[in-house]
């Protein structure tokens, strides 16, 4: 597993203990995790395991059942003040999202809005940029996911591959410290995962803390730092790529990748 560089470095997300159930049925039944920053965590497992709810969980989308997580040192949805704990009003709620950059396998891009008017969206409205400032940092970010001569393009004129790009640089738009990306490559067909897995391992070059649920092994084996594999609800192994994806220790970890590799 990997250790913090420092003593002081404190972890970008910590989940403790988390429970979550909808109805009766237990979709995570007790999760310990710890993300570092800077780090690329890739997270694996069947259908139906808990990822997207984990990851959901981490960004305010969902509230746990039990447990607790933390981003950044901050509870997430809830605010410490002396020794006793206030549950976020969603007001608070939508403003801590806005530091979680997360991208889902739908891009959900706004389709009347141009490529770099959806990229300036959040800041502008949000108040965190000028128009015109937030036109300049997202022309850059549009260059550097490989869609510089996009910007008035529409959602509908672009492929999947490039229209979840747009996705990736309108969650940088926010500048997030932190990551999340839900199967990003999954509704694309194949010839296009190469793009948005390249923008990606670029991005965990620079130092980016992500999440990220795959069942991408080769992005997994060369961008992570580490790999978690979930299974029905329970974080069942982890380590780096090669211990996981490679010389896994247990059989229901055998198993899922004798299926996905
Ligand atoms: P994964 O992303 O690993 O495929 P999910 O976290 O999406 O798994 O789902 C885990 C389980 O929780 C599945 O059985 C799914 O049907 C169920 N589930 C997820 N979200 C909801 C919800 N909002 N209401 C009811 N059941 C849900
Ligand atoms: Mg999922």
């Amino acid at each position: 597993m990997t250790t913090p560089r420092t003593a002081s470095d404190a972890p970008a997300v910590r989940i403790r203990g988390v429970r979550k159930s909808f109805g009766r049925l237990e979709v995570l039944r007790g999760i310990n995790l710890e993300v570092w920053p800077g780090e690329v965590v890739c997270l694996i497992g069947p259908s139906g395991s808990g990822k997207s709810t984990l990851l959901r969980c981490v960004n305010h989308l969902e509230k746990v059942d039990g447990g607790w997580i933390e981003v950044e040192g901050e509870l997430v949805g809830y605010r410490r003040k002396g020794d006793k704990v206030y549950e976020l009003k969603d007001r608070e709620i939508c403003r801590k999202r806005e530091q979680i950059g997360m991208v889902f396998q739908q891009f959900n891009l706004f389709p009347h809005m141009t490529v770099l008017g959806n990229v300036v969206e959040a800041p502008v409205r949000l108040g965190k940029a000028r128009q015109r400032e937030a036109e300049a940092a997202g022309r850059e970010l549009l260059a550097r996911v490989g869609l510089a001569d996009k910007e008035s393009a529409y959602p509908r004129q672009l492929s999947g591959g490039q229209q979840q790009r747009v996705a990736i640089a309108r969650a940088l738009a926010m500048r997030p410290r932190l990551m999340l990306f839900d199967e990003p490559t999954s509704a694309l067909d194949p010839e296009l995962v190469g793009d948005v897995l390249s923008v990606m391992a670029d991005l965990a070059k620079d130092g980016m803390t992500m999440i990220v649920v795959t069942h991408e092994m080769g992005f997994a084996r060369e961008a992570a730092d580490r790999v978690v594999f979930m299974d029905q609800g329970r974080l069942v192994e982890q380590g780096s790529p090669s211990e996981i994806l490679e010389r896994p220790s247990h059989e229901r970890t055998q198993a899922f990748l004798r299926r996905v590799l």
